[in-house]
């Protein structure tokens, strides 16, 4: 405000007519009084300006103080929090704002690391987002998550700013701001989609009221159901139902949902198309915040592949998938149910073990494809003979079980009802198959063992059947044969043997013989070597009672080894003296042995160890060993002749070998069966067998030789045909090493 200056005035006078002193002196006094006036005057102005400007500076600083306590209120209340970080990231000043995001007190942060309220996962991209600020300058905003010190979290944006005064770097100015809400608000978003890609997901989804009508389906389920949105919305879920559960089910279910809030099961619907489906089913209830269900989530997926992919494991378990049998698993299954059920009704029941003869022949000669087919045929035809309620199950290759159960209270009558049913088996498999374009012929050798109830243990019942069909093999096959307690005795009699065999074995109870080998009339090329049991009880007991069980025990391969041990240590004493030096050594090689891995590396020890030439020993195989794996024959036939070993086809003529086959085989000799020998005087077929081999043996450029000659006149018939070596009782039989080196030096 603007004052305005009243200038008091003294109108003094003019003064003329006083003296001159006076005058003057009034002059000079008017003069004085006029520049005293004047100089007031200015004090007055200087003062009024002093206190205008006075004034104003309090104004001015009053409005300064205002703008200061604005300028806090700001800083300290502010929404966003303010801090001041050191060069180190310490505290050095806070605003209450920021001291209460912080969730502490402020003076409690003086100094503290700012890092340590940063959630540890985040501690790492802070650290590096201060230093980053602090050495390149410029703004930064960053969202972080701070955990405070009662562990409670939030979420802020930070905006940094680089402190600086006269190019020095004090820290950074950081700007707070909470943004929980928001980071809150994006979860929900992102839930909400994920939610929604759930939604429609593979499985078919739906959502109901809770009264069960649906009020949304995604479109897994329309191309489940087959019932698009607007066809399913707005129905009951009944919609889907197939009516192949009952009342009690779905009370069950909706009790479970009732109670523990969701169920899951399999449960059989219905497609629009009226298909029906197994589905799996799960249904949760959606409940309100005070309890109340308010809408039900159903999700369903189709297991219908599931299903049948269980189904076929399931068959793969219990079936066989060549015949479609049930398999050793379900039949040991089903024989248990047939004993408790014969244990039930009092009723026998009858097992049977059917095994097809010569199988192994057809399979071998005309492959594995038509060996299938007439598996499946046999399997077929099997089925065709019995009732509908009895098993018909494939054990093994070629090997089949029948179960007939409820045949009668008597024991006389159910054997003769088994008899009746295997001797309809029996005829059944031998007519003759039609398969591929050939012509086959087949027959089967069965046996059964009775089994009524508790008394019988499924492991003993089946031993017993196995054994009745072994008779029925040994009886010459085409046979059905009834379990009978004899067998048993020579089945304990066989275990006992075998004990004593592993003995035996163990003990060193077996020697060899050896049987003479002549070319023409009296020239000794060689011998057999044919084992003997020594037992200390029964004493020398011949190869057929022994060596059978051997191959089936496996003792034939520790055995067989010590037999070509002593063979060839034989063959080594006999390269000391000029009468014995050239004489081969034959020595027989079971199947069971010859297919062991190492056989080959077992024989060339044996050779080296030995001393042995090994052209002078010869191996002995049979046409079975032969046909088992022709490759795998071949080539260790092959390695050994190599080191001058040579080969002999034993028992020749009884077999089943293709003239193609034998072409094959990297032979040295056929030895012509003894059972034909035999007869070559007197049975035409058997002379002409005989007459035949001695050809081949000649075409396929072979050695041969004749095992079992007995006589002048099978000499001298074999000598016709062309065979002129000769092994048999007409010469010696298979002797001791000391009485055949008695023989050689009579010779
Ligand atoms: P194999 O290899 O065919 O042996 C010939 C069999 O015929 C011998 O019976 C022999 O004693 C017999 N034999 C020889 N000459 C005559 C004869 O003029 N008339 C008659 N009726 N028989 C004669 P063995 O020694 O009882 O051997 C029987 C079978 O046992 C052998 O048949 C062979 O398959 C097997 N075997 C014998 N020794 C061994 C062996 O060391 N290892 C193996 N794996 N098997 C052997
Ligand atoms: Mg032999
Ligand atoms: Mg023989």
């Amino acid at each position: 405000m603007k004052r305005s200056i009243n200038a008091s005035t003294s109108n003094s006078g003019d003064g003329k007519d006083m003296d001159s002193t006076t005058s003057e002196f009034a002059r000079m006094n008017s003069e004085h009084s006029a520049s005293t006036d004047k100089l007031l005057h200015e004090l007055q102005v200087h003062q009024i300006e002093l206190e205008m400007q006075n004034e104003e500076l309090l104004r001015v600083n009053a409005a300064l103080e205002e703008s200061q306590r604005r300028y806090l209120d700001l800083y300290e209340f502010a929404s966003v929090g303010y801090i001041t970080l050191t060069q180190t990231a310490l505290i050095s000043e806070i605003s209450l704002n920021g001291a209460t995001l912080l969730g502490s007190e402020r003076q409690k942060l003086q100094r503290c690391a700012f890092a340590e309220f940063v959630s540890p996962p985040e501690r790492d991209s802070w650290r590096r987002l201060f230093l980053d600020v602090l050495q390149n300058g410029g703004k930064r905003s960053f969202e972080l998550t701070l955990q405070r010190r009662d562990g409670s979290k939030i979420a802020v944006r930070l905006n940094c700013m680089r402190m600086e005064q006269d190019q020095e770097i004090l820290g950074l100015r950081v700007g707070m701001i909470d943004i929980t809400d928001l980071a809150d608000l994006r979860r929900v978003v992102a839930d909400t989609k994920v939610a929604a890609i759930v939604f429609e997901s593979q499985q078919a989804m739906m959502i109901t009221d809770n009264k069960s009508i649906i009020l949304r389906v995604n479109s897994a389920f329309t191309k489940i159901t087959g019932y698009a949105e607007n066809e399913a919305i707005g129905k009951p879920v009944a919609l889907l139902k197939s009516g192949y559960h009952d009342v009690e089910f779905y009370a069950n279910m909706w009790k479970d949902i009732d109670s523990k809030g969701s169920w899951q099961g399999e449960i059989w619907n219905r497609r629009k198309s009226g298909d029906i489906y197994p589905a799996l089913v799960t249904i949760t209830a959606v409940k309100s915040n005070d309890g109340t269900v308010t809408h039900y989530v159903g999700t369903n997926i189709d297991i219908t592949e599931r299903k049948e992919a269980e189904a076929r494991i399931e068959n793969l378990a219990f079936y066989d998938p060549l015949t479609g049998l049930p398999n050793r698993r379900l039949l040991l299954d089903r024989l248990q149910q047939a004993l408790s059920s014969s244990d039930r009704s009092g009723r026998i029941g009858a097992l049977m073990f059917i095994d097809l003869d010569e199988f192994k022949v057809i399979n071998d000669t005309l492959g594995h494809d038509f060996g299938d087919q007439l598996l499946k045929s046999v399997a077929e035809r099997l089925s065709d003979c019995v009732r509908e309620g009895d098993t018909v199950a494939r054990l093994s290759g070629d090997e089949f079980v029948v179960i007939l159960e409820n045949l009668s209270e008597s024991e006389h009558e159910s054997a003769t009802d088994a008899k009746r049913i295997g001797e309809k088996i029996l005829s059944s498999l031998g007519q003759s198959y039609h398969l591929d374009g050939y012509t086959r012929h087949a027959s089967a050798s069965i046996g059964v063992a009775l089994f009524s109830g508790h008394k019988s243990i499924i492991k003993d019942l089946l031993k017993r059947a196995d054994l009745a069909m072994y008779e029925a093999k040994a009886s010459g096959r085409n046979a059905l044969r009834f379990f009978d307690p004899e067998m048993q005795a020579i089945v304990l009699a066989r275990a006992e043997m075998e004990n004593s065999l592993r003995m035996g074995i163990l003990k060193n109870e077996f020697v060899l013989y050896f049987q003479p080998q002549i070319s023409g009339n009296t020239h000794l090329i060689g011998s057999e070597a044919l084992v003997r049991w020594n037992h200390p009880s029964l004493g020398l007991i011949l190869p057929h009672d022994f060596i059978p069980l051997a191959e089936q025990t496996g003792l034939i391969l520790p055995l067989g080894l010590w037999i070509l041990q002593a063979a060839c240590a034989q063959l080594t004493t006999w390269a000391l003296s000029t009468k014995t030096a050239s004489l081969s050594m034959a020595v027989n090689v079971s199947a069971r042995q010859f297919y062991q891995p190492n056989f080959v590396n077992q024989v060339m020890a044996v050779l080296e160890s030995s001393g042995a030439n090994p052209s002078k020993l010869k191996l002995e195989l049979t046409e079975g060993v032969m046909l088992t794996n022709v490759e795998e024959t071949i080539s260790k036939m092959q390695i050994l002749q190599e080191l001058g070993v040579r080969f002999s086809l034993d028992d020749f003529g009884i077999g089943y070998s293709s003239l193609s086959f034998l072409k094959r085989l990297p032979l040295n000799q056929l030895k012509i069966d003894r059972s034909f020998v035999r007869n070559v005087l007197t049975d035409p077929d058997d002379s002409a067998i005989a007459k035949m081999v001695i050809n081949l043996a000649r075409e396929l450029n072979l050695e041969i030789i004749a095992e079992g000659v007995e006589t002048e006149a099978q000499r001298n018939f074999l000598a016709q045909c062309g065979c002129f070596d000769y092994q048999g009782f007409l010469f010696a039989p298979a002797l001791p090493s000391v009485e055949f080196a008695q023989m050689t030096s009579r010779i």
